[in-house]
């Protein structure tokens, strides 16, 4: 067996997972509603390129990245479907996004006046104009600005209107008060409009998994995708399950038997209290593994044990219930025998949320996607 990576340790990604998650969603969605798969973030840590083929394999429409880079870094590795850069992009890069069909998120007049003339003879760049209806992030507020753009878009032939959007803040949790005033906002700001354009979308996956009465005709999937809850609130009330699609594993590099009194890692923060079992794991800080996951349980033999001592920069210490060889495969996250310990698991002891778990996991760690 060759093996590509020197390192023993990676993030397992089962594609399937995500297939059918996606599959799951669809299943849900109403008849004619279009899938963006949201594969920002190297697909929130899962590597944007597998996960966007899975996802278009699976039936999602649209691909949506939040940076102009990360839709051209699609572009190279060979995905020809329809992309949208969520965030903003400079207007000199209006060109480049065109010239690789590449959908740009635009909320500003001044914005399409430099575009306009930066474009080159012939092209056409497709639009979508992001409304902030109370998320406070980018977006047109108004009614008055909205128009203008509108007709800006449809005067000038080097531009395609292809969808208009927002976002919720606050679609994840129970009360609903926030949610209702942002889609009657979206909604009145949609009748200013002399003609829809394509795509009008609006809801993330905790709206896609809660409301299913509303205009929008696309959904933007992103963490359900990846089989995690947009929140803990919502979890006891998901539609369909999701499934966690991604592991974290290691391999023990060292064991040794710690003598009563002497300690571990920087600082000396724990000491042995008896004839104790140490394995050292190669995985630390510098792969998202951070200090704060000081105590966490990891899995060996399908049994929780602690992380002791400071994480290091690239290695961290586990106490083991007793002499397990080098080279013991331990789960940081997944599951071994009956034990699991989930991302959810991870956030909590970090006090974040799962989007954060996965994004963090650092560029070091090969994924293997099975
Ligand atoms: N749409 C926009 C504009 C986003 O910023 C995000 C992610 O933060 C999403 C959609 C996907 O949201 P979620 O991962 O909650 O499904």
């Amino acid at each position: 067996e060759t093996k590509i990576f020197h390192r023993d340790t990676w993030a397992e990604v089962n594609l399937d997972i995500i297939f059918e998650n996606i599959t799951s969603m669809k299943k849900s969605l109403k008849k004619g509603v279009s899938l963006f798969a949201v594969v920002k973030a190297n697909a929130y840590g899962h590597g944007d390129y597998e996960v966007a083929k899975t996802a278009l394999d699976a039936g999602a429409d649209f691909l949506s990245v939040a940076f102009l880079d990360e839709a051209l870094a699609l572009r190279k590795k060979g995905i020809l479907a329809p992309i949208l850069v969520l965030g903003a992009s400079r207007p000199e890069s209006a060109a480049l996004a065109a010239e690789h069909g590449i959908s740009v998120t635009v909320f500003d007049e001044a914005w399409l006046e430099k575009a306009k003339d930066l474009l080159k003879p012939g092209q056409v760049l497709q639009i979508h104009v992001k409304v902030d209806s109370g998320m406070g992030r980018i977006g047109i507020r108004d009614k008055g600005q909205l128009m203008k753009v509108e007709s800006l878009l449809k005067r000038e032939a080097c531009f395609n209107f292809q969808g208009i959007f927002t976002h919720f803040a606050t679609a994840d949790e129970m009360k609903t008060d926030l949610y209702e005033k942002q889609l009657a906002f979206f909604k009145g700001m949609l009748s200013e409009l002399t003609g829809k354009p394509e795509y009008v979308h609006a809801a993330n996956s905790a709206a896609s998994l809660r409301f299913t009465d509303s205009e929008w005709n696309a959904i933007r999937m992103g963490i359900s995708m990846y089989g995690l809850s947009p929140s803990l609130e919502m979890k006891p009330i998901l539609p369909f399950p999701l499934k966690q699609a991604i592991s974290l594993k290691t391999e023990m590099v060292a064991v040794k038997q710690l003598a009563k009194g002497e300690s571990v890692s920087y600082g000396a923060t724990y000491t042995a209290e008896g004839d104790e079992w140490i394995g050292t794991l190669p995985i630390g800080y510098a792969d998202g593994w951070i200090r704060k996951l000081q105590g966490q349980e990891v899995l060996v033999d399908g049994k929780r044990v602690p992380i002791v001592g400071r994480i290091c920069m690239d290695q961290c210490m586990i106490k083991l219930p007793g002499p397990y060889p080098a080279g013991t495969v331990v789960t940081l996250i997944g599951n071994d025998g009956d034990e699991s310990i989930t991302v959810d698991e991870i956030a909590a002891k970090l006090e974040t949320i799962n989007y954060e778990v996965t994004c963090m996991i650092g560029a070091r760690v090969p994924r293997i996607y099975m």
